[in-house]
């Protein structure tokens, strides 16, 4: 990490700290809106923000930017705790807007003392037209000269509940023909008789965006206030509240937003995918969400590199998700145990075996890393599952698997050869026999036969059932987002179920925090839903990259 360039915003810091800038002091925030999931969008903001105040030694504070009542809820809070300590991070403070209002309420007061801002009983439609275009400045409504006694009087009464909803706007008072169209007299305050999840019915009037995010930050002594590129017309009117109210001059920075490609990152789309039951719900392992991705199985330890990887840029891109899947495969390669599954069986006899006998085999958990991390039993048998495709009626030249003649090596156990099949009424191949070669044991053969294959398997008898679920992208479409209507290319195949596969005893003891790789098959993680009469695992990604062309 120490050899890495630095990134613009670490340039900024480190700027500041030289300069002597807030006493050397780094305070960052992350400020999620309570209203969804956070999705590998905010796991970019929230390696950046919590990722800046450990290099720096600083602090980074929680924020729950809960202005608007309507489409929160403390469900959200709890999940939104939950993935940022799971990702790794703690927070120095949590706090809420909310909490705020009081002081939000003061600053505007403020400001209408100051002349800075009025009440305006104009409607949506007539401000938005009175407004003006980027071209064209705006023309003041019959409100902007009101007197400062008398809008302070209103804006109370706007508190006191005298006013319906939309009767009536606090507007900063700037200028109607800025270029900007954020400075050209923008909202403060609006009506809304709606029930918070945390003040209740205390307030019917709520602050927008623009001015709490700012004051916020400032109540805080926020030093480097990171945000998305989209509110680099919004600094002007940030730094103009600041200045205006005299409070802590805290600074806003932007950089570009996460697009990663094949999903939506949106919170409202990710809500329509849950509400309209293309997924199963927010945590859906299919879902771009911190809890989807935990789900699936990838690790916070390779969703943080792959936010380190991705840097930190000024200008928006498209990432590719192939990305993502690598650093977890690259993470579970080192760290995941080995284990056999079957997915789609057929059974082999092995017919020179002595009947009723069973071998304890042993297998390391982890030939990745020295020591292997132990040792697990893999019983042996006469009769064992193995995967349909590994056997093939008539092979072609280079299959160097099973048919009629031909031998394979049964991981960790014996060579065996294919002497004989048979099939049902429909021609379907359901039980091949072979026999084996006695001296030719894992680790102790004297056989001094040569295979080229390996084959994974479970023994009959001891094997146990799971469903697996093999999942797919969500999306057909690079970048669903970009379309009318993102549902369209939705990808329908983009769960496969398979209802009983055939796993190693072994694998009962398995917990969603453990990462397998199913031996030529991928990585797989038990389901956090899944239950003892009803083992569920899920293949977080496959062993190679199925989608590299
Ligand atoms: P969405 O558009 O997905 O609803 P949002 O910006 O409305 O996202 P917030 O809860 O307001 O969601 O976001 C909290 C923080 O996370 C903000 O600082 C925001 O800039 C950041 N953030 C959100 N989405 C992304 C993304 N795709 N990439 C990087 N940062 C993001
Ligand atoms: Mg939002
Ligand atoms: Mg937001």
């Amino acid at each position: 990490n120490d050899e890495k360039p630095l990134n613009f915003i670490e340039e900024i810091i480190e700027d500041d700290l030289h300069n002597g800038k807030h006493g050397g002091r780094v305070l960052t925030r992350f400020p999620p809106e309570p209203n969804g999931y956070l999705h590998i969008g905010h796991a970019k903001s929230i390696c950046l923000n919590f990722g800046l105040a450990e290099r720096y030694q600083g602090k980074t504070n929680l924020r729950f930017d809960d202005t608007n009542p309507v489409t929160e809820d403390t469900a959200y809070v709890e999940s939104i705790k939950k993935d940022i300590q799971w990702l790794g991070f703690q927070w120095a403070q949590e706090l809420y807007t909310s909490d705020y209002f009081e002081t939000l309420y003061n600053f505007a007061v403020d400001l209408i003392k100051k002349d800075l801002a009025y009440v305006d009983d104009s409607t949506a439609e007539e401000i938005a037209a009175a407004k003006g275009t980027p071209t064209e400045p705006g023309v003041p409504t019959p409100y902007r000269d009101r007197s400062i006694e008398e809008n302070l009087q209103l804006f109370q009464e706007m508190r006191e509940g005298k006013y319906r909803d939309g009767e009536k706007v606090l507007r900063a008072k700037i200028d109607l023909a800025n270029p900007n169209m954020h400075l050209r007299d923008p909202l403060l305050y609006r009506i809304k008789h709606a029930h918070h999840h945390r003040t209740g019915d205390a307030w019917c009037i709520y602050p927008m965006y623009d001015f709490a995010h700012g004051q916020s930050d400032s109540i805080e002594q926020i030093t480097h206030s990171i945000c998305t590129l989209e509110f680099i017309p919004h600094r002007p009117l940030y730094d103009w509240c600041i200045n205006k109210l005299e409070i802590f001059p805290s600074k806003q920075y932007e950089f570009a937003r996460l697009n990663l490609s094949y999903t939506v990152m949106s919170k409202r789309k990710l809500l329509q995918l849950v509400n309209e039951k293309y997924v199963e719900s927010w945590d859906d392992p299919r879902m771009p969400t911190i809890s989807g991705l935990r789900r699936r199985g990838y690790t916070p330890a390779s969703i943080r590199n792959f936010c380190d990887r991705i840097g930190v840029q000024k200008r928006e891109n498209m990432i590719d998700v192939s990305l993502l899947e690598f650093c977890i495969r690259e993470d579970l390669n080192h760290s995941a145990w080995r284990r056999m599954a079957v997915l789609d069986p057929i059974k082999m006899v092995i017919t020179n075996y002595p009947n009723d006998h069973v071998e304890e085999l042993i297998g390391e958990n982890n030939p990745e890393v020295e020591g292997g991390e132990g040792t697990r039993v893999i019983p042996f048998s006469k009769e064992l599952w193995i995967e349909r495709d590994d056997f093939m009626e008539e092979p072609p030249k280079k299959f160097f698997r099973l048919g009629p003649g031909l031998s394979v090596r049964l991981k960790h156990a014996y060579i065996v050869t294919c002497n004989d099949f048979v099939k049902d009424e429909n021609g379907k191949v359901i039980e091949i026999y072979c026999t084996y070669a006695p001296n030719s044991k894992s680790g102790e053969d004297t056989s001094g036969l040569k295979v080229k294959g390996t084959i994974h398997w479970v023994s009959v008898e001891h094997a146990k059932e799971a469903e697996v679920r093999l999942y797919d992208r969500l999306f057909n479409d690079e970048n669903p987002a970009a379309a009318e209507d993102f549902k369209q290319s939705i990808n329908p195949n983009s769960l496969t179920i398979i209802e009983k596969a055939y796993i190693e005893p072994d694998l009962m003891e398995a917990t969603p925090k453990k990462g397998y790789q199913f031996i030529r098959l991928g990585y797989f993680t038990l389901d956090s839903k899944s239950t003892t009469d009803n083992l569920v695992f899920n293949r977080t990604v496959t062993l190679k990259d199925s989608w590299a062309k």
